[in-house]
């Protein structure tokens, strides 16, 4: 029977390469619900959108189409915004410096949730975010809170974009991922929180196999 799993916690855990792997081996959908916050605020920085201003919000959102397509070349599945896949231009720090803030508003995560929910519709799914298993999907099936040191995620995002961005610094990394911790955890609307349902793993000292391993048995039983 295939189920809804829900990965949160907070940012670069690795909740992504996990829930990417998880499905793989499940033969589930793979949905990063942060690539969606963070292509609607590629979307806000590109058109200037002024997030102060209830009404600009809701005419922006309602100009955006996100899509999630299957890329040939690397197997992943790739967000497409508008008709354009920005996989790679999500990625950047400007975005991670301004995404926090974009997901906080009430709008953006009304229109965020609501497509996320219709994509569960389908089960056989592995979503990974903040709220998935608290607002998204309260009743899904198994839920994991990840959980990570400090360190062990700075060096892993640090590592990530280093190659893409050679003048990044460790502190800047540290930075961005303590400020998105504080502003998830404290926002009104659905902020950060481990559902009392969702079972912890901390991935500091394991292994990706490892990690697979203890999900993959998890969601067998
Ligand atoms: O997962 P990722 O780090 O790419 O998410 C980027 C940002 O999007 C997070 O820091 C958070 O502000 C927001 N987010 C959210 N709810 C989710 C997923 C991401 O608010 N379910």
């Amino acid at each position: 029977k295939k189920i809804i799993i829900t990965i949160d916690g907070y940012s670069s855990c690795g909740k992504s390469t996990l829930a990417k792997q998880l499905a793989k081996r499940l033969d589930y959908i793979f949905i990063d619900s942060g690539a969606m916050y963070r292509a609607i605020t590629l979307y806000f920085l590109d058109n200037k959108v002024d997030i102060q201003d209830p009404t600009t919000i809701e005419s922006a959102l309602a100009k955006i189409q996100l899509e999630f397509k299957n890329n040939n070349h690397t197997g992943q599945s790739d967000i497409w915004l508008n008709g354009e896949n920005v996989e790679k231009a999500i990625r950047t720090m400007k975005i991670s410096n301004h995404v926090s803030e974009v997901a906080a508003l009430e709008a953006v995560r009304h229109y965020a949730v609501s497509q996320q929910q219709a994509m569960g519709e389908k089960k056989g799914i592995v979503m990974d975010g903040r709220d998935i298993g608290t607002t998204v999907f309260p009743k899904a099936e198994l839920k994991i809170f990840m959980t990570a040191s400090i360190e062990v995620r700075t060096h892993r995002r640090y590592d990530e974009l280093k190659p893409k961005f050679p003048d990044i610094s460790l502190e800047e990394v540290k930075e961005n991922l303590l400020k998105r911790d504080l502003i998830d955890s404290t926002r009104k609307i659905s902020p950060l929180r481990q559902a009392k349902d969702a079972i912890t793993l901390d991935n500091s000292k394991l292994s990706m196999p490892q990690q697979l391993d203890i999900a993959a048995g998890w969601a067998a039983e």
